[in-house]
């Protein structure tokens, strides 16, 4: 890529995942973003960002003494944020809203920008208070500050763009913004609609169906959504219920999937919309200067002791879990590392499934398990697997650990010191998943399903494990039943000799994980591929 030549590109999102201490993140969608800005300026290319300064950000979940999840917001004060002395306005319910402008390259990051209504012109400041913490007409409010604000915000910064990206269908209404632009210079909607899907590009990341966002009409017009678009107009872009993914997906030249297998997956899922733009795949990355300790870059570079590297991060690991928790375990142990967002589809209880298989190796700590991940505040389901978690932290004390509250520090603490990286999604509702990646590079096993990005690194018995064959059925119990099974076959037949009785051949498949993954699953190669096969029009 020669630098003069690139596009410039408008990324925006929703969240962006930088540092743990920065709270204008909640998980996989604002890692990826954060370290998408981080990669770009490592490749010097010309990526800005675009997004929310979240007073509260998301939520800090603890767990009360009765084994439940509880929510806790706080205001957080970032001294470090740049003032742009840009103001720009939005309409939201008939009201003008001010939204300052703030940005920051503090965590080796390309410029990004950060909209904030919490100003004393605004008599709601309220929309950037908390990062995804309300539906419906807040959620709109939001976006419009996002998609809409983002776009006048570039124009009063006399930033040019060349391509606006949309990370997710959250700023779908950016592109209202793009069209009514252009039909104030005289043309057409069709026109302006045309010209606004030439400069637009869409990443879609939900394999769910209600994971993809959608707002009736009446409550987008309500909240002035329609940014003078026509009732008729957003129907044809959105649907009614309007649909963010659909109109990403009509509002965009390119769209992608993030990984292979979703790419398969999203065309299939959207195969009815008509008027979209074709669904490639580009599989996430992550910006190894991040995630990967340096201690086990040096020993794979310089041919030395990756064990030793690995059992030192491990200790630190174990120190780190105590202090949190506790809970003191064995560094000599096999440690497993699952920390995700509890949804159910994730299945952090399959590993319990069959007690009387995993039971004797709980509780004699041969097999021991750290759990992190918080459910979203409002969802019970998600609350009770975490709940479920901390009660197998009781019924196997000293082999199981729930960290609560999990957050980038634990995310990388666990990639880095974990044994073993364990992954069981239904398949394929993984759309792509990064922190298997920052376990791969640290030397850190993945023994995975084969979904999200996994079926395209995993050497079975020589950079990791999967287990369950790419089995696929609409039966969630007979699906279930089947993985569960294959995980203990793999873990137990499988793994659990390795590590106990084959030093040697583990610490291979330590190298040959870091060697397969470390170039491949980088943010270097991820840029240069939307460079080559979405910002640069063919
Ligand atoms: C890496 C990371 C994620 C994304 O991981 P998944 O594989 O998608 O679960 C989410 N949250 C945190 C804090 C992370 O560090």
């Amino acid at each position: 890529m020669t630098q003069q030549h690139l596009p410039t590109v408008a990324y925006f999102s929703m969240e962006f995942g930088l540092e743990s201490s920065f709270k204008i993140y909640a998980g996989g969608l604002g890692i990826l973003a954060g370290d998408y800005i981080k990669g770009a300026r490592d490749e010097g290319a010309p990526i800005i960002g675009i997004g929310i300064k979240w007073k509260q950000g998301y939520t800090d979940q603890h767990i009360d003494p009765d084994g439940k999840p509880y929510d806790t917001y706080h205001n957080y004060m970032y001294e470090f944020l740049e003032d742009t002395g840009i103001q720009v306005s939005v309409t939201i319910r008939n009201i003008d809203v001010h939204c300052k402008v703030w940005r920051t390259e503090k965590f080796g990051n390309n410029p990004l920008y950060l909209l904030d209504t919490d100003i004393p012109q605004n008599s709601d400041s309220w929309i950037t208070g908390q990062l995804y913490g309300w539906f419906g007409e807040e959620r709109i409010a939001q976006e419009i500050v996002l998609g809409i604000g983002g776009v006048r915000a570039l124009r009063a910064l006399q930033i040019p763009v060349d391509v606006y990206h949309f990370n997710e269908g959250h700023a779908a209404l950016a592109a209202t913004e793009l069209i009514r632009e252009k039909m104030n210079g005289g043309r057409s909607f069709e026109e302006a609609w045309q010209a606004t899907r030439d400069e637009v590009v869409f990443t879609t990341h939900t394999p769910i169906r209600e994971g993809n966002e959608s707002h009736p009409l009446e409550r987008l017009e309500y909240m002035s959504a329609f940014n003078n678009l026509t009732r008729e107009q957003m129907e044809r872009i959105g649907g009614n219920p309007f649909n963010m993914t659909v109109a990403g997906l009509r509002l965009s030249r390119i769209s992608n999937g993030v990984a292979k297998l979703h790419g398969i997956t999203a065309n299939k899922m959207w195969q009815d919309v008509s008027g979209r733009s074709a669904i490639i795949s580009i599989t996430n990355a992550i910006h190894t200067p991040t995630w990967v300790d340096p201690r086990i870059t040096e020993a794979y570079e310089s041919n030395g002791d990756l064990w030793a590297a690995h059992m030192e991060i491990k200790r630190e690991l174990i120190r780190f879990i105590e202090e949190r928790s506790g809970i003191a375990l064995n560094a000599d142990h096999l440690l497993i590392g699952f920390s995700r967002r509890a949804a159910p589809y994730k299945r952090s209880d399959l590993i319990f499934s069959k007690p009387e298989l995993i039971a004797p190796y709980l509780e004699s700590g041969k097999i021991q398990i750290v759990f992190s991940g918080k459910a979203h505040p409002l969802d019970d389901t998600g609350k009770r697997i975490v709940s479920n978690l901390v009660a197998m932290m009781k019924k196997y004390p000293g082999s199981v650990v729930f960290l609560e509250n999990y957050d980038m520090t634990i995310g990388a603490g666990l990639t880095r010191g974990s044994d073993i990286w364990l992954n069981n999604p239904r398949r394929p509702l993984e759309a792509s998943g990064t922190s298997g990646m920052k376990a791969a590079m640290n030397g850190v096993l993945n023994c995975s399903i084969l979904d999200g990005w996994w079926p395209e690194a995993c050497l079975d018995g020589e950079n990791g494990w999967q287990f369950g064959d790419g089995f696929e059925t609409d039966n969630t119990e007979a699906l279930d039943r089947h993985d569960g099974e294959a995980l203990y076959e793999t873990l137990l037949q499988r793994v659990l000799p390795t590590y106990y009785e084959n030093r040697p051949k583990w610490v291979e498949m330590m190298r040959r994980s870091i060697e397969t993954t470390r170039e491949p699953f980088a943010t270097k190669r991820m840029i240069e591929e939307y460079y080559n096969k979405m910002y640069i029009k063919a």
